[in-house]
């Protein structure tokens, strides 16, 4: 084969790209990566600091057992590396979930073991009768048992739509409208009742909140370390600058470091950015580029990393939300405003609690985060990170006295170790594109695109469930109708 020509080149070494291209490579196809940073795994980056292991922005696992990495791991001959740091049945406290109603003066806290199907501390924390359980567990059963059909026939319901349909406690509305911000980065009335009750469900049934010795990027390591060890080229510190388009099929990508040549380009750049600029809107019809410019973004999540000298957190992930606290679309549009809220909501990792040695002795690193909006120019988020620090001390007085560093990071950062703002307000998605009703399911972004060779992975196109499973899950389709493609296309020749 040419010097700088393969069978496929992949941008990006997230979850999406990372797991497309390790996949093609096991599977005979001479793969090209192409990272723009000096470190793996995208989102999921991981940092190793000072005596501290930790992921750079609050991440944990939905499922815990059977995410599709796991999967991935046995298909790539390396199952028994696959070890998240809580088992299923780990008798200790996993998560602290924190809770004021909007009567009371106080937060109350509930710890339990890993996220699973239990209602009851709900019903303590939430403090409601036994008429009001009742309703509570005739809806969760519905949830649990939903089969998959009928869950298709949401994609199109907002998770407020489907809950409306029932007589249930106020309580378990504000808990469902915190859960649509924590684990997918949406407001209640517009996230896709799809999407919501899959990752409930998977929560229920397969566990939640799991983590990695090292963090998340030790996924990506892995992948990736299989990737070249089956032959497979990494190049990082490297952008994409184009991808090369002739006669409608693509050819190949430029980059600083010269040419690269390829039947087949897989991005997981973006859609959005890499429609409108890696490729250029010249090449697509005018249809499909309105599509793309109107699909919207999921929102950003805001972060704040604390380094301290003695340990305040006891459980591995804790959650602290009133009714106040959450944001649907009508209290997101008040902050964009610039109306900070008094309250914020607070999710937070502890990674000392998966991993004694995340931290030097007698420390801790906590990395707490709040939903914001994806802008990077967005002039809130300083505003937020002061409510999260009021709302740190709140919740553990002592914080300051013990705390070294901080450091705080939005949606600008996200853009600039991620994906480009190609459009005005977008960049810093969380997750990715929106898990929005019009945009899920049958209606996600199709990951092959209307140009012949060209694809997209990760989190944007294919794929659902919560941000890393659903990127993976998208590598993991896109690895399959590549093979397809290049299969057609060498009988063709
Ligand atoms: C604060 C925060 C909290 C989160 N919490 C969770 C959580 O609890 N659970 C969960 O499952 N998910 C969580 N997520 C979401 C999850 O991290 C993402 O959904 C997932 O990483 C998306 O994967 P991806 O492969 O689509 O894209 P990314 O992870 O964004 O990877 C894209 C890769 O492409 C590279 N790239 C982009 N453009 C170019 C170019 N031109 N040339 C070369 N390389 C390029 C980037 O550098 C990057 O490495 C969180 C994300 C954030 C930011």
């Amino acid at each position: 084969m040419e010097k700088n020509t393969y069978d496929v080149i992949v941008i990006g070494s997230g979850p999406g790209g990372g797991a497309c291209a390790t996949l093609l490579q096991k599977r005979g196809i001479k793969t090209l990566l192409i990272e723009k940073n000096s470190f793996l795994g995208g989102k999921m980056v991981s940092i190793e600091k000072d005596g501290y292991a930790y992921d750079l922005f609050p991440h944990g696992q939905v499922p815990t057992r059977q995410p599709v990495f796991e999967i991935i791991f046995q298909e790539l001959g390396v199952g028994d590396e696959f070890q998240p740091t809580l088992l299923p049945n780990d008798p200790r406290d996993m998560i602290t979930i924190c809770y004021r109603r909007r009567d009371w003066k106080q937060f109350r806290r509930v710890s339990q073991p890993q996220a699973m199907g239990d209602s009851t501390p709900f019903f303590r924390l939430w403090d409601i009768d036994e008429a009001a359980q009742q309703k509570t567990l005739a809806f969760m059963t519905d949830v649990v048992t939903m089969p998959d059909d009928k869950l298709a026939d949401l994609d199109n319901v907002s998770m407020h739509e489907f809950i409306s349909r029932y007589d249930i406690p106020y309580e378990l509305y504000s808990y469902m409208a915190m859960h649509s911000n924590a684990s997918l980065a949406e407001p209640i009335d517009l996230v896709a009742a799809s999407e919501q009750i899959l990752i409930l469900k998977q929560i229920m049934l397969q566990g939640g909140g799991g983590q990695y010795k090292g963090g998340f990027a030790t996924l990506a390591n892995v992948l990736i370390r299989e990737f070249e060890k089956n032959g497979g080229t990494l190049i990082r510190n490297t952008k994409v600058d184009r991808i090369r388009v002739e006669d409608g099929a693509v050819t190949g990508v430029i980059t600083p470091k010269g040419t690269f040549n390829a039947p087949v380009v897989v991005s997981s750049a973006g859609l959005q950015p890499t429609v409108l600029k890696l490729v250029g809107e010249e090449h697509f019809d005018r249809s499909y580029v309105n599509y793309v410019k109107g699909l919207a973004p999921g929102w950003g999540f805001t972060s704040v990393r604390y380094f301290l000298n003695k340990p305040v957190m006891t459980t591995g992930n804790y959650v602290a939300y009133s009714d106040d606290s959450w944001w649907n679309m009508e209290r997101f549009l008040k902050v964009k405003e610039g109306r900070i809220p008094d309250e914020v909501t607070l999710f937070m990792v502890n990674h000392c609690f998966f991993d004694p040695e995340a931290a030097p002795p007698g420390k801790q690193i906590l990395v707490s985060g709040t939903v914001c909006s994806p802008n990077p120019e967005a002039k809130e988020i300083e505003g937020l990170w002061k409510r999260m620090d009021e709302h740190m001390v709140q919740l553990f007085p002592e914080i300051w006295e013990v705390t070294e560093r901080r450091e705080y990071s939005g949606p600008r950062e996200i853009s600039n170790l991620t994906r480009d703002s190609v459009l005005p307000g977008y960049g810093g998605e969380c997750v990715g594109l929106g898990q929005v009703v019009g945009q899920c399911g049958r209606m996600k972004p199709n990951p092959s695109a209307p140009i012949r060779g060209l694809y997209y992975a990760g989190a944007d196109a294919g794929g659902a469930g919560m941000g890393t499973h659903q990127a993976a899950c998208s590598g993991m389709e896109v690895a399959r109708l590549v093979g397809h493609y290049l299969n057609k296309r060498l009988k063709a020749q």
